[in-house]
């Protein structure tokens, strides 16, 4: 579980600007043990993993994976509305890369973040860093979705959040069903961008038009 850990900030700054550290830690990763598993499951599997081509395939399938699957942490600087700032902001295709945790295989697509301001605002950047905090794992587009609204729900208290992920899995497209092209949408809204029709529509509109530009 992703906790917001606050580090101690100075009294003047408290109002202005706060930096918590979005942390996670998941269990520690063994590479070694995994090499080996790895080395096991592709020679079941019938590769040649002694040959020359093949010989460092294990180690590099490994280190690809536990790349994907460390969080990079962050400070997620929040700012005072100094402005009262009380219209939509929607931070659109940001980049989803994540692993379906059913397949272990790579499910990638573009998220829109939209949040009402209330008494503070996000830097921009880190909406970006959110999604890819809660991507970095062995996720489903659903929990990813809703994790992501969740999270700045409680970091922000805006009047609203909306997060939309569309996405492609490969574990549709490359086996099973073979739907190649077949995406995937996800909504999570709180707050007014759910509550409040005309705000969920202008959100919902928006982030259609992304869909349909692309
Ligand atoms: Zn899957």
């Amino acid at each position: 579980m992703a906790e917001a850990v606050a580090e101690p900030i100075t009294a003047p700054f408290i109002e202005a600007r706060s930096r918590p550290r979005i942390t996670h830690e998941p269990a520690p990763i063994d590479l070694v043990r995994a090499e080996r598993a790895a080395a096991d499951m592709l020679a079941a599997l019938g590769l040649p993993i002694d040959s020359e081509d093949m010989f460092e395939t294990p180690r590099r399938l490994v280190h690809a994976y536990a790349e994907m699957l460390t969080v990079r942490e962050f400070d997620s600087t929040t700012f005072r509305n100094a402005a009262g700032y009380d219209e939509l902001v929607l931070v659109s295709d940001i980049p989803v890369r994540s692993l379906c945790e059913h397949h272990l295989l790579p499910f990638t697509g573009v998220a829109h973040v939209g949040y009402l301001p209330g008494e503070r605002i996000l830097g921009l950047s880190k909406f970006a860093r959110t999604v890819d905090f809660f991507a970095r794992r062995a996720q489903t587009q659903e929990r990813l979705t809703t994790e992501i609204a969740e999270h700045l729900q409680q970091r922000l208290e805006p009047q609203g959040v909306g997060v939309v992920i569309e996405a492609d899995h490969t574990c549709m497209s490359l086996r099973g069903a073979r739907a190649e092209g077949a995406r995937t949408v996800t909504a999570a809204l709180r707050g007014r961008l759910r509550d409040d029709s005309k705000t969920r529509a202008e959100f919902l509109s928006l982030t259609r038009d992304r869909a349909v530009a692309r």
